[in-house]
């Protein structure tokens, strides 16, 4: 280019020099301005010729030139063509790209921060109803319009995946997952779970129709045993402890089957059958009066901080389930004569009910899977207690289908706290007469 620059700069000096000794040898200037003025014509036209280049689309076959402005087209040229390769690597790799989200089974949707279809591959279209040529550009809500997938999107809590039926087959069960990206913005990626989800159905209507069935006979074995029990005399004492252990092991198991089909109710009916305004401070009274009695000997202290109007919309017999097995339990792992504190209170955050004892208490290792069932931290307690071991996989369950969550806080002999959270919309009295 240097090279280039001080051609063209002799060339110019040698043009005026001309110019100047044909002024000189014809006493004129006319041969000088002539000189000026077709320099500035030429440069010209070379400035008109680059810029009808530069506005061309394909920049190839730049003009003919010569000196500086040869060289110019010469390395524009070179920079066009490393910015086309480079452009034409680029769409390779999104071609590339595209072609392979385009050959996944599951569903891959992108959406803006406004919630509008930005992209989505095939599978989309095949199990979402989308259509290449009018949806791009449209509120995803617009076009799967499920109650509970709009939910979940609104909530915007995607620690859970989401399953609900494939917008264009009831039968298609489809899991969502979303991840959030750049300002706002969402990948939605789904599968199809039916498989998956028939399975899980066969699984729950096996539970439930085991529970069912071992019902009749267990209430048959029950009655013999009562009556066996009343007419066999006191002097034939081991026969009269073999049935009394028989009639305790029934009635534990009578309370497995009456667990597992609340459990089977929980998981398979509609979350909002019986929704009712519940006065809670009756509940939460008579479940006192009940622990006390189950504590009997052991004279447990069992405090009540309810304020008298605490109303709840809930389902009152899944309520008093969930209550029911939180008090029963403080009462079941707290030794005689320890402290039980039953407090409801709300908050603009919602209303919580909260059970503290000061008994056994849990190692904290074991609070993440303490809601599984049958998991329990240490098997001993089971053989003491009789619990079925399904008490708090109720209490969550209930906790989900009423929009809440079940907090567990407690320490290996020191006690432990469980916490009902209710979210506001349950409310029925909003917050002002607090307690506890
Ligand atoms: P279970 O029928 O065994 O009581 P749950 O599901 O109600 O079944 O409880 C699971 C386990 O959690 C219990 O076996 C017990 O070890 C522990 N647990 C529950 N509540 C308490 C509590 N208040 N204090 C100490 N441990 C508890």
């Amino acid at each position: 280019m240097k090279a280039s620059l001080a051609k063209e700069v002799n060339r110019i000096a040698g043009l005026i020099t001309l110019a100047a000794v044909a002024a000189l040898a014809v006493g004129h200037i006319w041969p000088l301005l002539a000189g000026l003025v077709g320099y500035i014509f030429w440069s010209t036209r070379q400035l008109f010729a680059l810029y009808s280049w530069l506005v061309r689309d394909d920049h190839t076959e730049p003009p003919d030139s010569i000196g500086l402005w040869g060289e110019f087209y010469t390395r524009l040229e070179h920079l066009f063509q490393k910015e086309r390769r480079a452009q034409e690597t680029l769409q390779g790799i999104i071609h590339r790209a595209q072609q392979s989200v385009n050959a996944l089974e599951d569903v891959v949707i992108l959406i803006d921060q406004h919630g509008y279809l930005e992209y989505w591959n095939l599978s989309a279209e095949r199990y979402m109803g989308f259509n290449a040529g009018q949806d791009l550009g449209q509120p995803l809500t617009n076009l799967v319009r499920h109650p509970r997938f709009t939910d979940y999107l609104h909530e915007g809590d995607f620690k859970e995946p989401l399953e609900i039926p494939s917008p264009v087959d009831d039968n298609r069960i489809l899991q969502f997952r979303v991840t959030e990206f750049g300002v706002g913005e969402q990948l939605i990626m789904a599968r199809d779970v039916t498989r998956l989800h028939h399975l899980e159905q066969m699984r729950k209507d096996f539970v439930a129709n085991v529970s069912h069935e071992l019902k009749t006979p267990l209430t048959v074995l029950k009655g013999y045993l009562e009556t066996l029990l009343d007419t066999v005399p006191e002097e034939q004492a081991r026969l009269r402890r073999a049935l009394s252990q028989m009639e305790s092991q029934s009635n534990r198991m009578e309370a497995l089957v009456t667990d597992l089909l609340l459990l089977s109710r929980l998981e398979n009916t509609d979350a909002d059958n019986d929704r009712q305004a519940v006065a809670v401070h009756g509940m939460l009274n008579r479940m006192r009066e009940n622990a006390l009695a189950i504590s009997a000997d052991k004279q447990h202290v069992i405090e009540l901080e309810v304020p008298d109007d605490a109303r709840l919309v809930a389902n009152p017999a899944e309520l008093e389930s969930a209550f029911g097995n939180l008090i029963t339990n403080a009462v079941k792992y707290t030794p005689a004569n320890g402290h039980i504190r039953i407090n409801w209170w709300q908050d603009d955050k919602g209303a919580h009910l909260s059970v503290t004892d000061n008994g056994l208490g849990i190692d904290p290792a074991h609070i993440p899977r303490l809601t599984e069932r049958f998991y329990r931290p240490d098997n001993s307690r089971v053989t003491q207690t009789g619990g079925t071991g399904l008490g708090l996989a109720i209490v969550k369950h209930v906790m989900i289908r009423h929009g809440g969550r079940l907090e567990i806080k407690s320490q290996l002999g020191q006690g432990s706290t469980f916490t009902c959270h209710f979210p506001i919309d349950r409310l029925v009295n909003k917050p002002t007469a607090v307690a506890g």
